[in-house]
């Protein structure tokens, strides 16, 4: 069970949230999906398929195309690749209570290093050091995922790469709000599933 951590949280009862079945991505190329979350604090979850699940991260300002912007990633719980494709809302009082949009998501390919070609996937995150292309429909191009400190100290920081996708001038998690899958905002979500519950 991968996924335990995720399956303990949850009462499965009350969140529409999947519980993880698939183990397997129907496509050969693994993906990333980019979750904006507008919990207690709005978060963006950023999570890729890594062995079949989804490895994540919450980036409480979201990504940016410009390589200066450092942002925070905290690592969260491994989560199934049913979730990537979840949209709306975790009940008040429940885990993560709050509305979920799928903000972006695509293919990556894995472009971390070692000495004589690539470094698997587990082993980069192990090594605090992930070098990947994206190939979303917001985000394109290289971003890092480095781990820096030691111990209670560590920390992730999710930046951007210096290539032709990076652009100071554009901040997409404010003028491109819209979910990839349903064009809904969080708040649209939030509202049009919180109606058809009452
Ligand atoms: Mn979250």
């Amino acid at each position: 069970m991968p996924t335990r951590d995720y399956e303990n949280k949850r009462d499965f009862s009350r969140t529409p949230e999947p519980k993880g079945r698939k183990s397997k991505h129907s496509s050969d190329r693994p993906i990333f999906v980019i979750q904006e979350h507008d919990a207690s604090t709005r978060h963006w979850d950023f999570r890729l398929e890594v062995d079949g699940e989804l490895k994540s991260w919450a980036v409480p300002k979201g990504p940016s195309t410009d390589p200066r912007e450092k942002r925070l990633a905290v690592p969260t719980e491994d989560h199934p690749l049913d979730y990537a494709d979840f949209e709306g809302v975790i009940p008040e009082g429940e885990y993560g209570g709050g509305s979920v949009i799928v903000w972006d998501t695509g293919p990556y390919d894995n472009i971390t290093e070692k000495d004589n070609g690539l470094k698997p996937m587990a082993k980069a995150i192990d090594d605090g050091h992930v070098l990947m292309r994206l190939h979303g429909q917001k985000l394109q191009g290289g971003f890092a995922l480095q781990r820096t400190g030691k111990g209670d100290k560590a920390r992730w920081l999710l930046i951007k790469m210096r290539d032709d996708d990076a652009d100071a001038r554009r901040n997409p998690t404010s003028t491109e709000p819209e979910s990839v899958l349903s064009g809904r905002t969080v708040e649209q979500v939030a509202r049009e599933e919180g109606e058809a519950e009452e």
